[in-house]
């Protein structure tokens, strides 16, 4: 099956994110240009701007289309940012942040993802992009403080060391859950010390894995 990217990119756009409410003219561009269909492997192409997350190997996801414009919206990006991602996976959700003008540190814990990811955003030439192979729920000290940080796998709580090394002001969305594959997801925001949390809705994300998760 041949897919038009192009245009199944606008209607995934029309049909599952501003349907659903979501409005912010940045998300929506960066939604319209990254081609997802490319973060996918080769058999799931025609499935790529469906309304639903794919496999991506290594019982891991790439998320659901609308789940990654939400969160981006959430996270409120602005160009030059400095942006701390944990859960490289596919890399879409990278390239989405790079889209926007971020400069993007992003870690992720399985080799063979990790290196997937650095050859597909490197020949797509995303240049604003650091990638990672560690545990990701020890943060990235040696690049913090980090004006967002955005975590896309969900442990049952927020790991210490991202609120240390969150910039203040700085803000930061991340699904915590005590039942594995159910989270909340919650916006934390820094403030002149002060640390405000906040509970949008209901997600479900692989496992975090690692020191300060599971
Ligand atoms: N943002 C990704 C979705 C990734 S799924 C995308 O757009 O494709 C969650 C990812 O988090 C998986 O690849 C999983 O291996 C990774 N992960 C889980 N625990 C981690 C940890 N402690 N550090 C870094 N990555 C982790």
């Amino acid at each position: 099956m041949e897919i038009d990217p192009r245009r199944s990119r606008e209607r995934m756009v029309r049909e599952q994110i501003m349907a659903r409410g979501l409005s912010s003219p940045a998300v929506l561009a960066a939604m319209r240009k990254v081609p997802r269909h490319q973060f996918v492997e080769q058999a799931l192409k025609p499935q790529a701007y469906e309304d639903h997350p794919l496999p991506i190997g290594q019982g891991q996801t790439i998320s659901q289309p609308y789940v990654v414009a939400w969160m981006t919206e959430l996270l409120d990006v602005k160009p030059g940012m400095k942006v701390l991602e944990i859960g490289t996976g596919s890399g879409y959700q990278t390239a989405v942040l790079a889209e926007m003008g971020a400069t993007v540190f992003s870690v992720e814990r399985v080799p063979e993802l990790h290196q997937l990811a650095r050859t597909r955003l490197s020949s797509m030439g995303y240049g604003n992009v650091q990638l990672k192979l560690d545990d990701g729920t020890l943060g990235w000290p040696e690049k913090s403080p980090f004006d967002r940080i955005l975590v896309t796998a969900g442990g049952p709580k927020v790991p210490e060391p991202y609120i240390d090394q969150l910039a203040d002001p700085g803000q930061m969305v991340i699904p915590v859950g005590v039942e594995r594959r159910s989270q909340m997801l919650m916006v934390i925001r820094k403030q002149e010390g002060k640390i405000g949390r906040k509970t949008v809705g209901q997600v479900m994300f692989v496992d975090l894995v690692g020191r300060h998760a599971w």
